[in-house]
């Protein structure tokens, strides 16, 4: 429950949409309901009222589902999937969780491991899958080399059609960096069919915009990773998707260090390369969400070749000592909201 009221802070003090002025307030919708663990927050611009509450509840239905069937620790598809895959039996998997599993068995490969669902079991030993963050303290050191050992992997999943068998005990699906960025990019899908051209689907920060707000794009907010309210804003052309990863979201404190819930699955610990958070813009959020994690635990000396291996244009990072990391063509996109605006290295270009 505290996560859930965090999230609602968060997602007033992104604000998310600025400035709705007179007229145009009247013609966006906006409806938010629970599920994913966060507050998922839709916003439908210029169409009747009747369409845009159609709209909401079709996307609540959507969510509600994904919550249960994605799940890896609950009963539902992908909870029965990882009962099976231990066993090393060969099984159908429901078809409805293929393609979640060959994308981002894909994602897995162009971020070098970095970004690697097959991980579940290291996340659970930290107590990350739960709904209450863990209080500590660290899991033994012994238990998570033996599970980094034994380097579980989607690659270790056979696929032939329907047909699923790992090759390795050790393999547990945890889609918590991916199945909100492949829900969103499925509920926008879902309001197009329904003739929703302008909108935004916001789960606790992390978003995909289509169209405009009326006249103007939409802008909105990027939260401060170490301080109430927005660092940056940026504005979002047609169709794309905004994705933040960072330290703060789901941590416990233990002897003064800062244990976190993005897992390096090189070393088995949180991820401990320099990264305070990473903003990823790209016009798919299943892609911008693996991605940020990933870019995430490859930190500022790494960056910025994983996000050219994963095909990522646009990228802010900010590091443990508050400086941004950016590629040029995002920098010509933010706008910093806070005074002074803090130290920004560029890269080299990505595209
Ligand atoms: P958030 O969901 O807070 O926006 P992320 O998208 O980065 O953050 O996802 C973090 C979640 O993903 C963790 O809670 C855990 O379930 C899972 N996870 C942690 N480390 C990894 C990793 N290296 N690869 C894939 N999934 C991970
Ligand atoms: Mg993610």
């Amino acid at each position: 429950m505290r996560r859930l009221a965090r999230a609602f802070v968060v997602l007033l003090a992104t604000g998310l949409v600025f400035g709705l002025a007179g007229c145009e307030r009247e013609r966006a919708h906006n409806e938010k309901f629970l599920a994913l663990g966060t507050i998922i927050d839709v916003t439908v611009y210029g169409t009747d009222e009747k369409l845009a509450r159609q709209a909401a509840e079709t996307l609540r239905d959507d969510f509600e589902y994904i919550h249960v069937a994605w799940n890896a620790w609950h009963p539902g598809t992908l909870g029965r999937i990882n009962q099976l895959l231990p066993t090393g039996h060969a099984f159908t998997g429901s078809p409805s969780i293929l393609p979640l599993i060959l994308k981002s068995r894909e994602l897995e490969e162009q971020s070098g491991g970095r970004f690697n669902p097959a991980i579940g079991n290291l996340i659970a030993l930290w107590g990350f899958h739960s709904d209450e963050p863990p209080q500590g303290p660290p899991p033994a050191e012994d238990e998570i080399r033996r599970l980094v050992e034994a380097k579980p992997s989607l690659a270790d999943v056979e696929i032939d059609g329907v047909t699923l068998r790992s090759i390795n005990p050790e393999v547990k699906l945890d889609f918590g960096a991916f199945a909100k960025g492949y829900g969103i990019d499925l509920a926008v899908e879902h309001l197009r069919e329904l003739g929703v051209t302008n909108a935004i689907v916001n789960a606790g920060g992390d978003l995909r915009a289509i169209g405009r707000h009326g006249t103007r794009p939409w802008r909105i907010g990027i939260r401060h990773p170490r301080a109430e309210g927005v660092i940056a804003s940026i504005e979002i052309k047609g169709d794309e998707s905004v994705f933040t990863s960072g330290d703060y979201e789901r941590f416990f404190m233990w002897e003064g260090r800062r244990y976190h819930h993005i897992i390096d699955p090189h070393s088995g610990y949180p991820a401990d390369n320099g990264s305070t958070s990473v903003t990823v813009l790209h016009h798919n959020a299943a892609e911008a969400d693996a991605a940020a994690t990933a870019l995430f635990i490859a930190g500022p000396a790494h960056w910025h070749g994983v996000a050219r291996a994963m095909g990522i244009r646009y990228v802010m990072l900010m590091d443990n000592d508050g400086t941004v990391h950016m590629n040029p063509a995002m920098a010509e996109r933010i706008r910093f909201e806070i005074d002074p605006a803090p130290t920004v290295v560029l890269s080299e270009e990505l595209s």
